[in-house]
């Protein structure tokens, strides 16, 4: 089956090209020319990838971005951004975008991440894989942490926190996400939960748990792991 991509673009002609370009490789194409439709058919659609503008007339592209993220919807979204918005890029990605393309841009170009990231969301986590980041080592199926070959202990729940982290590295996790994925939706607890694990966490594998540079906190959101 075709992937389906939706294109978020204000412009006719940038989205008119974009799905012609899109169409002759095979994609199924659907335009999106505000950031409020955008959001509705991100939330209720299935698309297997959204290219989103990030100037759009009323609700701008980042909103877009957090709303769909903070709504659960994990679908892989690559922003346009106009050249010298670095700052943007950044943001964007922070709030959950997975790759950012800056206008102007070539077909080709463009067409080299969306199957970029197509594939890094096919290809998806390895289920029983050793994971290394920083001087630590996880192997999933032994259940084990360890750094410089030195066991690392963390309980169950830290376990299961950390391997929730490491199936989506990269990717922004709401405290809602996290809940959801660690303790399952069903169960009654506060947010405290997550903060106090992802601390466990923070002092049992970062080098200095004051400054993580792997379980990074992002305000009013939550963590993406950056391993
Ligand atoms: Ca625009």
């Amino acid at each position: 089956m075709n992937e389906r991509i939706l294109v978020v673009e204000d412009e006719p002609t940038i989205a008119t090209g974009l799905r012609d370009d899109l169409e002759i490789e095979g994609f199924a194409v659907e335009v999106a020319e505000d950031g409020t439709a955008a959001l509705s058919r991100i939330l209720e659609g299935k698309f297997d990838l959204i290219l989103l503008d990030l100037m759009l007339p009323g609700m701008d592209g980042f909103t877009v971005c957090r709303e769909a993220r903070l709504k659960g919807d994990r679908t892989p979204i690559i922003m346009l951004t106009a050249k010298g918005q670095e700052v943007d890029k950044v943001v964007g990605l922070e709030l959950g975008a997975d790759d950012y393309v800056t206008k102007p841009f070539s077909r080709r170009e463009l067409l080299a991440r969306i199957k970029a990231v197509l594939r890094r969301v096919q290809d998806g986590p390895e289920p029983c894989g050793i994971h290394r980041f920083g001087d630590v080592t996880v192997d999933i199926g032994r259940c084990e942490v360890s750094r410089w070959g030195e066991k690392i202990a963390l309980t169950a729940m830290e376990f299961k926190l950390l391997r929730v982290f490491l199936e989506h590295r990269g990717r922004v996790l709401t405290i809602d996400d996290l809940l959801g994925e660690v303790w399952g939706r069903d169960a009654v607890l506060t947010d405290r939960v997550v903060y106090t694990h992802v601390n466990n966490l923070r002092n049992k594998l970062e080098e200095n748990p004051q400054k993580p540079r792997f379980l990074i906190g992002i305000r009013g959101i939550g963590y993406r792991f950056d391993g």
